[in-house]
């Protein structure tokens, strides 16, 4: 069980019932405050429908650390507030209450600094890449630095992904974290001979406390005579560990021979740290060359080694990083386990994401769109959209032809994926509208059909390296954009409020038979008619044609919207008529919008009723006291 929800009164119970939805195995407990200290070890999520002072008073002489107290939330009885108020992070009460928040329709409150920065918890971060916190004192002080100056500096030795808030450093001394299995990086540097406050020239101080994350991945070999003590076997660990300067808290797993697997010394010390025991059998060990060998060994196992070979076969790594310790009873051999992310370059899989900005400003990018931009290496678009959102992208490799060449840039972004990296595939506005978004989609499936299976071939299309590649393993994520028929909408007023067709007068790619036909029959349908890429380059005649059809159907007087560069420094707003409409500058950064029958204006606004005349025309005016 791992839910708790705790009301008092009637108004709670109800909601409570309510949050059953969210959390269906949840219990419903009437509270009161001598039992929940009997519900602090037993749940992992207390949610409480109360005054938060009730909880706060409740729950204080419980309160132990974040690593171990439940994620605690309390919800006012209407539901208007779910307050994260412990364990936001490590024990999840800050989704909880975001989710609360969501299925209720209410607001989360959060608190911890880092989520209201929109910065990555050190915590959590920690957690989702398996390191262990050395010293969790040090964690506050690094968490405000990380919110102060808005970026964290990451000293590390393995190779990770890290978010793009942290800022990767080459040298230990620069980190506020250090990612690294070495107990202490300062130990092999000549000491610091200078006074507090001097210059110090050997890097050997550190200038501000730096929190140490270790990565687990030290595989300890043991091998040890029958009957030795978990004691023994602990401190000859610990005491090579020591002496090699390498941090307990890295250790990933042990490693032995078979027969010592459960051998009770051994068993224990791995239980009690929770250590995974890996064991060979005596001919896997012996196919290990290059490790020291001992004759007692063999004698009494088969084995020519049991802790340098263990070590080797379950690290995965050819190397030893501390060879054969004999103390007492007990041979310990270390070696670094294989880094996840180069162990599996490989089959590292591209993304592709397809990416609309939004009309221009950055503001009207979505968050989501935001972060994805964040997340990616590489950057592919036509140079006037990604100038509109340059302070985002400054850091990122960028791929940017000119206009023309739409193909070569959506090939060039798959090809890119295919290799591994994380690639966004910019648009203007919405991605799948008059954009990208299908021609990414049209190529990949070329690539599969060209090869006539998931295989790439390399002949035409792709570089040999790419050869072996499966389309298939290319994640292709579409993120929506507001497009220019939003936005010029919105700077309007309300023209879009009823049926409507969208036409683009580019003849590019469409023969222009087929625009008129289409323009004849919205025409004629008296859909309200959004007109994009209004004057081609080249063939400035269009709008005049496409407004030669409307006239035959709609009347001079029909409200027309042109809006030029929407959400952009040098937009243009401008509401005239059928008639009037060529007296305007209407350019390649312009959309029209040419209303129906029913559009009108009115305070410099277009607008398209919806048919709420009818609701009108039943009184309503009336029973308000206006005049219809
Ligand atoms: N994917 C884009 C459309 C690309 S086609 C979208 O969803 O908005 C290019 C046409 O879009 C332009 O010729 C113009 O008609 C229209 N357009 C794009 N941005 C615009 C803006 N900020 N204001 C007005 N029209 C715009």
């Amino acid at each position: 069980m791992s839910t708790a929800i705790l009301y008092i009164t009637n108004n709670g119970l109800t909601l409570a019932k309510r949050l059953k939805g969210l959390y269906p195995d949840a219990k419903i407990l009437k509270f009161k405050s001598e039992a929940v200290s009997e519900f602090w070890n037993e749940y992992r999520n207390l949610i409480f429908i109360m005054a938060s002072g009730i909880v706060v008073r409740t729950i204080a002489p419980l309160i132990k650390d974040k690593k171990t107290d439940p994620a605690v939330v309390v919800i006012d009885e209407v539901g208007k507030f779910a307050i994260s108020l412990l364990s936001g992070h490590l024990g999840g009460a800050n989704k909880i209450a975001e989710a609360i928040a969501d299925f209720l329709g209410g607001e989360a409150v959060v608190t911890t600094a880092s989520d209201v920065n929109n910065m990555p918890p050190i915590d959590l971060w920690a957690r989702e890449n398996n390191f262990v916190i050395d010293d969790w004192d040090i964690l506050p002080q690094v968490g405000t630095r990380l919110i102060n100056s808005g970026a964290l500096r990451v000293y590390t030795e393995v190779e990770i992904k890290i978010p793009d808030e942290f800022l990767k450093v080459a040298e230990p001394r620069f980190g506020d974290v250090l990612i690294t299995n070495r107990k202490d990086v300062y130990l092999s540097r000549p000491t610091c001979n200078y006074a507090a406050g001097e210059q110090c020239s050997t890097s050997a101080c550190r200038v501000k406390s730096q929190l140490y994350l270790r990565p687990r991945n030290l595989v300890v070999g043991i091998g040890c005579n029958s009957g030795t003590s978990e004691k023994e076997i602990e401190d000859a660990v610990k005491k090579t560990l020591e002496e090699n300067n390498l941090s307990f808290s890295s250790i990933h797993s042990i490693a032995t021979i078979d027969i010592k697997a459960n051998e009770h010394g051994l068993a224990a010390f791995a239980k009690r740290h929770n250590f995974e025991i890996n064991a060979f059998t005596p001919d896997e060990l012996n196919t290990v060359q290059r490790v020291e060998k001992s004759e007692a060994a063999f004698k009494a196992t088969g084995a020519i080694g049991v802790a340098e070979p263990a070590a080797i076969i379950s690290s995965g790594n050819d190397k030893l990083l501390v060879q054969k310790q004999k103390i007492g009873n007990v041979t310990v051999a270390i070696a670094e386990k294989r880094s996840a992310v180069s162990g599996q370059q490989s089959e590292k899989k591209g993304k592709v994401y397809i990416i609309g900005t939004g009309p221009g400003s950055i503001e009207h990018i979505t968050p989501y769109a935001r972060n994805a931009i964040r997340k990616s290496d590489v950057i592919v678009g036509y140079d006037t959209y990604l100038d509109l959102i340059r302070e985002l992208i400054n850091d990122k490799e960028i791929v940017s032809t000119g206009m023309t060449q739409e193909i070569d840039r959506c090939k060039k972004a798959v090809e890119l994926a295919i290799e591994g990296k994380t690639v966004s595939v910019i648009s203007s506005g919405d991605p799948g509208i008059y954009a990208m978004a299908g021609l990414v989609f049209e190529i990949i499936r070329a690539i599969e059909r060209q090869s006539g299976s998931a295989e790439y071939p390399n002949k035409n299309f792709l570089p040999d390296e790419l050869s072996h590649c499966s389309a298939a393993a290319l994640s292709v994520e579409v993120i929506p954009g507001i497009s220019a028929l939003n936005a010029c909408a919105a700077r309007l007023g309300a023209p879009l409020m009823h049926d409507f067709a969208v036409i683009s007068l580019s003849d590019k790619l469409t023969p222009w038979e087929l625009i008129e036909k289409r323009i004849t029959s919205a025409a004629m349908s008296d859909f309200v008619t959004v007109l994009y890429n209004p004057k081609s380059m080249g063939r400035p005649e269009h709008i005049n044609k496409a407004r030669a059809i409307f006239f035959k159907y709609r009347s001079a007087e029909t409200p027309v919207g042109i809006v030029k560069g929407a959400m952009r420094e040098d937009e243009s707003v401008i509401i005239t008529n059928l008639r009037d409409m060529l007296n305007y500058d209407i350019d390649m950064q312009t959309t029209v919008i040419i209303g129906n029958s029913q559009t009108f204006t009115w305070n410099n606004r277009m607008i398209t009723p919806r048919g709420y005349e009818k609701k009108w025309s039943n009184g309503v005016m009336e029973q308000w006291g206006l005049k219809g």
